[in-house]
């Protein structure tokens, strides 16, 4: 059920594979203060309801990813008007604004963004709209609790709660809170779809905890070019090795490629996989190192680590991208890929996705 009707700006799909920009270790300028920002964004959201009316034209809501989009746009239903500044293969560690986003952004009724420190150098921008406009860091609230939110030793928080279904779930509440308040005339329709959203989010939570425990124990391991999979392997008990660290800011070290070479050549590894953000060279650069070691694997395919693909196609959805992921990184590990719940077959049929990735069940 999760809508392809996602628009993203144009020209946004010009900033991919970076890695250099920013060399900077330090963490995100707006990972000090997420608190004071969700303070902000609802004491903002408070203050929005007495004025926002049925009469008025829809509420606009502008999203910085398509993972937060395509929750709202489900969610709103075409009540409310949901923008997503960062399309397909963007990067939002290092996605700066443009001026047609500061535009959006200065138009929009309510502003989701994820939170975490995700979007890095956009983080100044949306504090400065925090202070006037709705804002609301939904990866932080649906995290909820600190316990469930990942910390690594060397980035502080990791912003990619996405890869665990269970957690994005949790964003569903928390849009549909922001929604009903931002488009009152709208809160029984959100209230109901939230209900059928969330439910098919934890049944593809349970899918693709079912999927990769059908890998061979000792073929958990799941090698990427940076740490966008941590929830994921938390989640689905795999074993997660990226390269380059929870962002992208930092190039990877000739050290952190030798050592992740070591690891899947001494696990027996069979496979790697490359990422839509991010530049593939630095997972070839690992292969080649394997290779020197007497350890041949292979690409395993494309997973959407930190966007998601192209709307309208099944990955362009957040089901989709994380079936998308679970389908890549089980078949090239040697599992086997587990038919679709039923609480999936309503978005299954709107993509045209088989129920059985195998052909068995149509
Ligand atoms: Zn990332």
């Amino acid at each position: 059920m999760f809508s392809p009707a996602i628009t993203y700006r144009k020209g946004a799909h010009n900033q991919t594979w970076a890695p250099s920009l920013a060399p900077s270790r330090s963490s995100h300028p707006i990972a000090a203060r997420p608190f004071l920002l969700a303070l902000l964004a609802w004491t903002a959201l408070a203050s929005t309801a007495s004025w926002a009316s049925a009469q008025e034209p829809p509420a606009r809501v502008v999203a910085t990813v398509g993972m937060i989009g395509d929750v709202a746009a489900e969610l709103a239903a075409g009540c409310a008007e949901v923008a997503t500044l960062m399309g397909p293969g963007i990067d939002p560690h290092l996605y700066q604004a443009t001026s047609g986003d500061v535009r959006d952004l200065g138009r929009a009724d309510l502003i989701l963004y994820a939170g975490l420190t995700l979007e890095g150098q956009l983080g100044e921008v949306l504090a400065r709209f925090a202070e006037r406009t709705p804002t609301l860091a939904v990866a932080e609230a649906a995290a909820g609790p600190a316990d469930r939110i990942r910390t690594s030793s060397a980035y502080g928080v990791d912003p990619h709660v996405w890869m665990d279904a269970s957690l994005w779930a949790g964003t569903v509440p928390v849009i549909a809170d922001a929604l009903a308040t931002v488009a009152p005339a709208c809160e029984s329709g959100v209230r109901a779809r939230a209900t059928e959203a969330e439910a098919e989010l934890l049944a593809l939570h349970a899918w693709v905890a079912e999927a990769v425990a059908t890998i061979p124990e000792e073929r958990r391991v799941l090698v990427t070019a940076h740490d966008a999979f941590a929830y994921y392997g938390h989640a689905y008990g795999i074993q997660v090795a990226g390269i380059q660290g929870v962002s992208t800011e930092a190039e990877p070290s000739i050290a952190d490629i030798r050592a992740t070479a070591r690891t899947i050549a001494d696990a027996g590894v069979p496979a790697v996989f490359i990422e839509t953000t991010i530049n593939p060279r630095t997972i070839q650069a690992v292969l080649d190192a394997a290779a020197d070691l007497g350890h041949v694997a292979t690409l395993g395919g494309s997973l959407y680590s930190d966007a998601m693909g192209e709307p309208g196609t099944p990955e362009g959805s957040y089901v989709g991208m994380l079936r998308a992921n679970t389908v890549a990184i089980v078949t090239a590990l040697g599992g086997a890929v587990p038919p679709l719940p039923d609480a999936l077959r309503p978005w299954a049929e709107r993509y045209g996705v088989p129920m059985d990735v195998a052909g068995d069940t149509p």
